[in-house]
C-alpha cells in the first residue's frame, strides 16, 4: 500500500455548529441551497438531500429580513450546521446570529461604520458562532481592481488581508477564508498567497466553475492541486448543477485523494472489445443502486480476467468478468462463483451485506465497551 504522501498544513480550530473546520478535523464539504430562502419547506426539502448524500455543512442565502425569518424556521427543521450568507445588511447578521445561525458568511469590510462591525462581531461572539470571509474575483473592490488592472493572486490576497485585519483588531479569530475565481492558476496562486499569511482555515472552491462535467473538472484540478500540497480545510465545489451533485463531487476529489471516505470507492475498468459483460452498464446501474451506502468499503469490478485479479486483490470485494461465471474475491482471497448475468444484484447483495456485518461489529464493539466499564 503506498502511504498518503498529503501533509496537512497545520490552521487553528473553528466550529461551524457541531462540525469542526480546521486543525485535524476532517476536510468537510459544504453546498449551498438553491431555493428561495422564503420557501421553507423547498428549502428544508433541499438540505435534507444533500445531508443525505453527505453534506457536512450548508448554506443558505439570506438577502432580507423575511429570509432571516425563514432562516430560523429551517434552522428548526434540520440538524446539519447552517451557514447564513449574508451581503451588506447587518440587521440581517444580527438577526440570523439570534436565530441560530452557525456561521455567518459576510465581510466585515462589506458592513459599513466600525460601530455596525463590532456590533457584528459581537453577537458573533455572544451566541459563540464562527465566520467566514469569502473573496471573489469578480467583486473585487474598485481601488484594488484599479492597483491590479485585473484580479490576480495577489489582489485576492489585499481583499482578503483588508477583512481579516479588521477582525484581527477586533480581536476575533474564529473565521474561515475564502478567495475565490473561475481560473483554475488564479485559485490556485491566491489560495497558496494566502496560506502563507494566516493560520485561519481555508474555505476551498472554484467560483462560477460551469456546468456539471467541466466544473467538476475544473474543481477536481485546482482544489485538488491545493489539497495535494495540504491547503484546504473545508470545500465547496460550485457547479450550475443541484446542490447534491457538488456534495457528490466533493466527496469523490477528497476519496480520489485518500483524505475521507464516504460509501463506496468504485474501481473498474474503463471496457474493451474483451470484457465479459457491459462494464459500463453494470457500473452505472451499482453506483445508482449503492448511493445510500455511507461505510467505506473498496469495490473492484473489471472486465475480464486480463487486470481483474490484480485490482480485486486490493479490494474489500471484487469482480473478476468471466463468462458465463465470474470470479469474486473477498478481503483479498478469492471467494466464490457468480452468475455474470446477474452482476448487479449479486454485488448489491455482497456490499450490503458487508455493511451490515460492519454495523453489528460496531454495535457488539459498543455494548462490549460498555458493559467492561
Ligand atoms: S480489464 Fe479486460 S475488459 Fe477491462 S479494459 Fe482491460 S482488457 Fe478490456
Amino acid at each position: 500500500m503506498i502511504e498518503n504522501p498529503i501533509k496537512r498544513r497545520p490552521t487553528r480550530k473553528i466550529k461551524v455548529g457541531s462540525v469542526y473546520v480546521g486543525g485535524d478535523a476532517p476536510i468537510s464539504i459544504q453546498s449551498m441551497t438553491n431555493t428561495e430562502t422564503c420557501d421553507v419547506d423547498a428549502t428544508v426539502a433541499q438540505i435534507q438531500r444533500c445531508v443525505d448524500v453527505g453534506a457536512d455543512i450548508m448554506r443558505v442565502s439570506v438577502p432580507s429580513m423575511e429570509a432571516a425569518e425563514a432562516f430560523g424556521e429551517i434552522r428548526k427543521r434540520v440538524q446539519v450546521p447552517l451557514v447564513a450568507d449574508i451581503h451588506f445588511d447587518y440587521k440581517i447578521a444580527l438577526r440570523v446570529a439570534d436565530l441560530g445561525a452557525d456561521c455567518l458568511r459576510i465581510n466585515p469590510g462589506n458592513i459599513g461604520s466600525e460601530a455596525k462591525i463590532r456590533e457584528v462581531v459581537a453577537a458573533a461572539k455572544h451566541n459563540d458562532i464562527s465566520m467566514r470571509i469569502g473573496v471573489n474575483a469578480g467583486s473585487l473592490e474598485k481601488d484594488i481592481q484599479k492597483k491590479y488592472g485585473e484580479p490576480t493572486g495577489q489582489a485576492l490576497l489585499e481583499s482578503a488581508m483588508r477583512h481579516i485585519d479588521i477582525l484581527d483588531r477586533l480581536n476575533f479569530h474564529e473565521f474561515k477564508v475564502s478567495v475565490k475565481a473561475s481560473n483554475v492558476f488564479l485559485t490556485m496562486d491566491a489560495y497558496r498567497l494566502l496560506s502563507a499569511q494566516i493560520d485561519n482555515p481555508l474555505h476551498l472552491g472554484v467560483t462560477e466553475a460551469g456546468v456539471y462535467r467541466t466544473g467538476s473538472v475544473k474543481s477536481a484540478i485546482a482544489l485538488g492541486g491545493l489539497l495535494m500540497e495540504g491547503i484546504g480545510d473545508t470545500m465547496r465545489i460550485s457547479l450550475a448543477a443541484e446542490p447534491e451533485e457538488e456534495i457528490k463531487i466533493g466527496f469523490d476529489i477528497l476519496k480520489s485523494l485518500g483524505l475521507r471516505s464516504n460509501g463506496i470507492n468504485f474501481i473498474a475498468c474503463p471496457s474493451c472489445s474483451r470484457q465479459e459483460f457491459n462494464v459500463i452498464k453494470v457500473m452505472q446501474t451499482l453506483e445508482e443502486r449503492l448511493e445510500d451506502v455511507r461505510v467505506p468499503m473498496d469495490v473492484s469490478v473489471i472486465g475480464c480476467k486480463v487486470n481483474g485479479p490484480g485490482e480485486a486483490k486490493e479490494a474489500d470485494i471484487g469482480v473478476v468478468g468471466a463468462s458465463p461465471r465470474s470470479l469474486v474475491y473477498r478481503n483479498g482471497e478469492k471467494s466464490h462463483l457468480i452468475d455474470t448475468n446477474q452482476l448487479v444484484d449479486e454485488i448489491e447483495a455482497m456490499v450490503r451485506q458487508r455493511v451490515s456485518d460492519i454495523e453489528d461489529a460496531k454495535a457488539k464493539e459498543i455494548i462490549r465497551t460498555s458493559f467492561s466499564e
